[in-house]
């Protein structure tokens, strides 16, 4: 990772906590001696609890966000939760177009690209989820499947991409306990890099995801395009993140 880019551990605590149990992880991650780095850290919370994580972090070294945003500002839209209602609870972090959304929810890379630039209109920093199933591996698409995820992102154009997070999620290292190898995650991530330079955005944070713990971190780190970790499980352990921080 060059200096130029900061390292950022981002938590995605999908649906998971409760009142009670959110009080302790937020309390241990604040109470945690840190040592002197760079690294950011923040968690994305479940709509309910922004309020909660807000009030808890406010003030503290670690940021916040939310998992998911509407491409509308506002209107008839049930359900829904627009940049500027996030905005009201100060996140500055907002997931799209995680694997979860886009294979249940049926995203596609164009209202991937949308949900990004509405974060970027609400003045948040959208984390940009990107990443091949396992039968796009095994058929050698990995980065052709990125690269088409990628394009209507990348199409918004420097100013907007260089606000943006990209976050590498292979769908077969999710939640499977499967973490993609150093060199396999590198590879993907230097190919996201060469796009990012096509649109004048090489230092944008390129984050990896899928089954990161502490024994595999710092390996992953050790790359040189892997400026971080978008950490689903094991960021509701605070030891367990605050080691992938450390
Ligand atoms: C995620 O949900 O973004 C994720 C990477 O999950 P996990 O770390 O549990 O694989």
């Amino acid at each position: 990772m060059t200096a130029t880019r900061t390292r950022l551990v981002l938590g995605n605590w999908k649906m998971h906590g409760n009142l009670a149990d959110n009080t302790k992880l937020l309390n241990a991650l604040l109470a945690a001696p840190r040592a002197a780095t760079t690294t950011q850290m923040g968690v994305c919370v479940p709509f309910p609890y922004l309020a909660q994580t807000a009030l808890a972090l406010s003030g503290s070294s670690i940021a916040w966000g939310a998992q998911d945003i509407s491409v509308h500002a506002q209107g008839a839209y049930t359900g829904e939760v627009s940049g500027g209602m996030l905005k009201d609870f100060s996140c500055h972090y907002v997931l799209v177009g995680h694997s979860e959304r886009r294979a249940m929810h049926a995203e596609s890379d164009q209202l991937v690209a949308d949900k990004a630039r509405a974060a970027l209109a609400a003045g948040l920093t959208p984390v940009v989820c990107v990443g091949e199933s396992l039968a796009e591996r095994d058929a050698g698409q990995a980065v052709s499947v990125i690269t088409r995820q990628l394009a209507p992102v990348l199409a918004l154009g420097s100013e907007a991409v260089l606000k943006m997070v990209i976050a590498y999620e292979p769908v077969w290292a999710i939640g499977t306990g499967r973490t993609a190898t150093p060199e396999q995650a590198q590879e993907v991530h230097a190919a996201i890099r060469a796009a990012l330079k096509g649109v004048g955005a090489e230092q944008v944070q390129i984050l990896y995801g899928g089954s990161v713990k502490a024994a595999n971190a710092a390996s992953l780190f050790a790359m040189p395009d892997i400026d971080g970790a978008l950490v689903g499980g094991a960021s509701l352990v605070a030891e367990d993140f605050l080691a992938i921080a450390a």
